[in-house]
């Protein structure tokens, strides 16, 4: 009998394939353009394909979940908790990434020549993040709470980074139609049903081309990595390889040890299960660096084989993808003190205090988005008077880093969905089994 291979498996397969592609086209001496040209558009094509699905699968299940929800003194039981967990663990994330840093200190072990070089080498990438974060430090506190309410909801949702506002107004429309008769929201109602059941029939289409996206976009991220000078590029990584590893071994301590403790102090869900059931979302992370990006994935996952309730997921995942970013404000904790410790600046307890609260604020200010964590990092060395230039320090390694932080971002988000879910007293079915999910029917 024919075996099928299952998706997560062919996803691996092409994680690999796309590692030994790139190597051998470095080492080989195949010119970059070749692979930006012709291997890096296929990558691309399936994330876009994933972001198209986002918006309109956010809007059409919250407005679904909200209206099944039945009252909306739930929703907003729901909505406490939700942000409730979300900032503990972020501060959690946050002390661990201090803690590791500074047990392992791996600043103290750069040389000061290497440390003159990445500055040196890194100085006009680090200016434009700089820049990047001007807009935001100009802004008052209370921004945010503006930045949630879209002027126009159609540009708020041709805009993949107004998720908030998308969610805002999807909620806006479930309280509403909660509150019309019936019969007058149910041809709404229906249509969203409809919508939201072809959108999770489009997810299954893109996954089909997931291992050959992962494959073209793990390509391009080594190529690129490389450089002109790829035994120059492996040299500065294994400079920061202390920095690195420490990052790495706080997002582990995350992943391994926190969600599993904290799933298990709640309910009785088996942390390998979960495991199990998420795979193919932490496998998206780690390839597109987009938690936002993940999202449907992370959606149809959390629904269809870990059984949470669909009222519950389209509303903690989306605020999940803006808001909660565990691995990224583990890694501007880290990042920052690496920083401070490579360029011979002490740090104060107070200073170190600073970090969590603004590692916990600039991480929910980041953007699901590659990168989005090393920009928003500058508000945190600003708060500690580290100069931001430093930034040029940690840049070499980000995207390998931002990788592996993102599937604690996603893997985060999907253990707080099942808490939610679970205190709201859900029974979870899982239904690990539903990998075959991504079939054409
Ligand atoms: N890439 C991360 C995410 O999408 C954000 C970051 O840390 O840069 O979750």
């Amino acid at each position: 009998m024919k075996r099928k291979i299952p998706l997560h498996l062919k996803i691996v397969i092409g994680l690999i394939a796309g590692l030994v592609c790139g190597l051998t086209f470095i080492f080989s001496g195949v010119p970059a353009h070749i692979t930006i040209h012709y291997i890096k558009p296929f990558g691309t094509i399936f994330v876009n394909s994933l972001k198209m699905i986002a918006v309109p699968l956010v809007l059409a299940s919250l407005i679904v979940g909200v209206a099944n929800l039945g009252d909306i003194s739930k929703l907003s039981r729901m909505g406490g908790k939700t942000i409730g967990v979300y900032i503990l663990t972020t501060v959690i994330a946050t002390t661990i990434g201090l803690t590791v840093v500074n047990l392992a200190q791996p600043g103290k072990f750069i040389k000061e020549e290497t440390r003159m070089e990445l500055l040196a080498l890194y100085e006009d990438s680090a200016s434009k993040k700089m820049e990047a974060a001007t807009v935001v430090k100009n802004e008052g506190p209370l921004q945010p709470l503006v930045d949630m309410v879209p002027t126009n909801v159609f540009q708020a949702a041709a805009d993949n980074r107004s998720m908030l506002q998308v969610v805002f107004f999807a909620v806006l429309i479930g309280i509403a139609l909660l509150s019309v008769p019936k019969e007058k929201g149910a041809p709404l109602v229906s249509f969203f049903n409809g919508l939201n059941e072809v959108i999770l029939k489009i997810i299954d289409f893109v996954m089909l081309l997931a291992p050959f996206g992962v494959f073209a976009l793990i390509t391009s991220i080594i190529v690129e990595l490389a450089g002109k000078n790829p035994a120059k590029a492996l040299e500065i990584l294994g400079a920061l390889g202390g920095y690195g590893a420490t990052v790495i071994c706080g997002l582990a301590l995350m992943v391994f040890a926190v969600y599993p403790l904290v799933l298990s102090f709640f309910s009785r869900f088996n942390y390998f299960r979960f495991f199990r059931g998420i795979r193919q979302a932490q496998l998206l992370a780690f390839s597109t660096s987009s938690s936002s990006a993940t999202l449907p994935v992370t959606m149809e996952c959390v629904e269809k084989k870990l059984g949470v309730p669909e009222e519950v997921s389209s509303f903690v995942l989306p605020l999940g993808a803006t808001i909660n970013m565990d691995g990224t404000s583990l890694y501007q904790a880290v990042a920052a003190v690496f920083i401070a410790q490579a360029l011979g600046i002490e740090l104060a307890i107070s200073q170190q205090i600073m970090i969590v609260v603004t590692a916990t604020l600039a991480s929910i200010g980041s953007a699901g988005v590659p990168g989005a964590g090393m920009v928003m990092l500058v508000i945190v060395l600003e708060a500690i008077n580290i100069p931001a230039a430093g930034l040029a320090l940690i840049i070499a390694p980000d995207r390998i880093l931002d990788m592996c932080r993102t599937v604690v971002n996603v893997t985060g988000d999907s253990m707080v969905t099942m808490l939610v879910a679970k205190t709201e007293g859900t029974k979870l079915q899982p239904n690990l089994d539903e990998e075959d999910a991504v079939e054409l029917d």
